[in-house]
């Protein structure tokens, strides 16, 4: 006779509470039944080593099988069993009031999510059942088979049954509405995801002696890295990211004290320069999958890499606002963020080369994690390099030839010379400021070149984070400082100006008159830094602003022939002329307005027509 009873909790309200709460994570259910196949081996098998049990040479294994017709799955392991007294007080009243107490939790974090919902354990099966069974067996000698079956809600059953295998075998019967979860390649994926590092085989859909598991019972990431080869941390990147481009290189994290964090880390090639790609931190907890890019475990940026990380010590049945908190979350934290820019750091010094050819494939990462992580900008602040116009990788230093007074070396020295902040020009476009590129290298000046959309960012938190130290200033910032000849005081070319400026039709632009070095080009326009940063970050923050017209001039070049044939002209020339200059220096500055491009347009026919004759 099969003994009633009911379920102690009240767990009446449970369910549609639990089903509308975890609806889109529902599958974590398998995970959490297969989990507790894997975790009763493992107690079978301490047993076996104390000697409280005979070995058991056969193979250990989680067997998961579909049936369609009988709309169950099954998950069958044959770990450690229970009697029919530990059913009770395992299941009906531990599972239950495991699941009452995860409630709980969930319910004081706002419903905000627990880490991978984590501690729902067996009762999780009812998110996808309208009905389970247990058959088990314990492994203790004399034990009887057991059978329990409850739908979850309020009662259940128990009574012996023949089962004559030790283990214990989960039967749930899959409501209608879920019949998702009865579908083989379904519930494969499943397993691929949540299961895939899980320490013991598991099967789908057993049939014999051929069948392969599908999982990987000692992922690479728990040997020691001494025992790794190359070949090996390029598999298991493949296997695990189906990413089949090989990666830069990895960072295996390996240690035991003080806290436990096992994992490998993977930088990627970036694969498209515009979009940056979103890489997945896989984490795990003793080899369960529990979620990915958990950003309150690893640093953001870090999320740009592709890694799996195993770490035992992360309360997981906690909310994701108290895992932020947690002392020994942060630790993990800081212990990877070190261990990455340690890795960094020495590829920097030990393959200068090989960190070069990274570079564009690092620096957003790098930049990235400065601007999120002042711990990791102090870390790595003296390996980060950019390219020049000559196509040259260097740091800010070398670029600039100030070297950085060297620990304990005497700070006094060179004292001077660092006083006022050190000018570094930069081309975000290297096509767009091609005018201005050529001028600069013809003024045997450089520039580096800073064109990934976090470059703007970059160059401002340098500039805070190495007060007074450089400014940054983009190539058409300060023309007129920087190709210049010789100084030239305002009244000198007052004439010039002035007669420029009758004639221009865009009256808004500031006219100023130089002579460069290079005679070539009559002029070129000259955007202020920092009310084109200004507006740029408008643009970036969708504030108002962001379309304001950077404060330009045009700066016309006394050295060039036609700018010193200007005063001898007659007014209608002068008109053209001016307008001409104009046009074709903020051509290649940028766009002209749709009226000064039909200008441009219209004075270029007339050229042509003059030239025909
Ligand atoms: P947890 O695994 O966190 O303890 P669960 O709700 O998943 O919580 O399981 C409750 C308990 O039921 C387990 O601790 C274990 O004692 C028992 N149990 C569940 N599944 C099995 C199984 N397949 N074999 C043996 N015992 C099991
Ligand atoms: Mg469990």
């Amino acid at each position: 006779m099969a003994k009633q009873g009911n379920i102690q909790i009240s767990s009446e309200n449970m369910m549609p509470i639990i089903k509308k709460w975890l609806y889109s994570d529902k599958d974590i259910f398998l995970r959490e039944i297969v989990a507790n196949g894997t975790d009763a081996i493992t107690k079978y098998k301490k047993l076996a080593e104390m000697g409280e049990t005979p070995a058991f040479d056969g193979e250990f294994c989680v067997k998961i099988s579909v049936d369609k017709d009988a709309k169950t799955l099954s998950v069958e392991d044959n770990g450690i069993g229970m009697t029919e007294d530990e059913v009770e007080k395992y299941i009906t009243q531990i599972a239950f009031s495991g699941a009452a107490d995860f409630l709980a939790k969930y319910e004081k974090a706002g419903g905000e999510g627990i880490i991978g919902h984590f501690g729902l354990g067996f009762y999780s099966a009812y998110m996808v059942s309208e009905n389970i069974e247990i058959f088990t067996k314990s492994y203790r000698e004399d034990a009887k088979g057991v059978h329990w079956e409850s739908d979850g809600e309020s009662t259940y059953t128990i009574e012996e049954c023949d089962k004559t295998e030790r283990g214990t075998k989960i039967v749930m019967h899959i409501a209608d509405a879920e019949k998702e979860f009865l579908d083989e390649g379904r519930i494969r994926s499943l397993v691929e995801k949540y299961c895939a590092f899980m320490p013991y085989n598991i099967y789908l859909n057993f049939t014999g002696k051929d069948d392969k598991p599908l999982n990987e019972t000692q992922p690479l990431y728990l040997k020691n890295p001494k025992d790794c080869t190359k070949e090996e941390y390029k598999e298991f990147y493949r296997k695990t990211f189906h990413d089949y481009h090989d990666p830069l290189f990895w960072i295996h994290l390996n240690m035991d004290y003080p806290f436990r964090l096992k994992g490998i880390l993977y930088f990627p090639k970036v694969k498209s320069k515009v979009e940056l790609e979103r890489g997945k931190v896989k984490l795990y907890c003793n080899q369960v999958f529990i979620a990915d890019n958990i950003k309150e475990v690893i640093p953001e940026y870090l999320l740009l890499l592709n890694g799996v990380i195993d770490c035992p010590d992360i309360p997981l049945n906690v909310s994701r606002s108290f895992l932020q908190n947690d002392r020994q979350v942060q630790k993990i934290s800081r212990h990877i963020t070190k261990k990455v820019a340690d890795k960094l750091t020495g590829l920097f010094k030990e393959d200068p080369e090989k960190f070069k050819t990274c570079w564009n494939d690092l620096s957003v990462f790098i930049k990235l994690g400065c601007i999120k992580d002042e711990d990791f900008y102090s870390k790595v602040k003296d390996i980060i390099i950019f390219k020049d116009l000559n196509g040259e990788y260097k740091t800010i230093p070398e670029f600039t030839g100030k070297k950085e007074p060297a620990e304990g070396e005497d700070k006094q020295e060179g004292k001077e010379e660092n006083k006022e902040p050190c000018t570094v020009y930069y081309v975000s476009d290297e096509a767009g400021q091609a005018q201005y590129i050529t001028m600069f290298k013809n003024a045997g000046l450089n520039a580096i070149v800073c064109d990934t959309f976090i470059d703007p960012h970059f160059i401002s938190y340098l500039e805070y984070k190495e007060t007074g130290k450089y400014r940054f200033l983009r190539i058409d910032a300060d023309v007129d400082a920087a190709l210049k000849e010789g100084e030239s005081k305002e009244e000198d070319y007052k004439e010039l100006i002035d007669a420029f400026k009758a004639v221009l039709k865009n009256t808004k632009i500031a006219v100023k008159a130089e002579k460069f070095k290079n005679a070539d080009v009559p002029a070129i326009i000259n955007v202020a830094e920092f009310s084109r940063r200004f507006g740029e970050m408008n643009a970036f923050y969708g504030l108002a602003g962001a379309d304001a017209e950077a404060d330009m001039t045009i700066v016309i070049n006394t050295a060039n022939p036609a700018v010193q044939k200007f005063l001898s002209l007659d007014d209608e020339k002068r008109k053209f002329v001016a307008n001409q200059i104009y046009y074709m220096a903020m051509l290649s500055y940028k766009k002209l307005s749709p009226e000064e491009m039909q200008d441009f347009a219209q004075n270029n026919l007339s050229l042509l027509n003059q030239y025909i004759g």
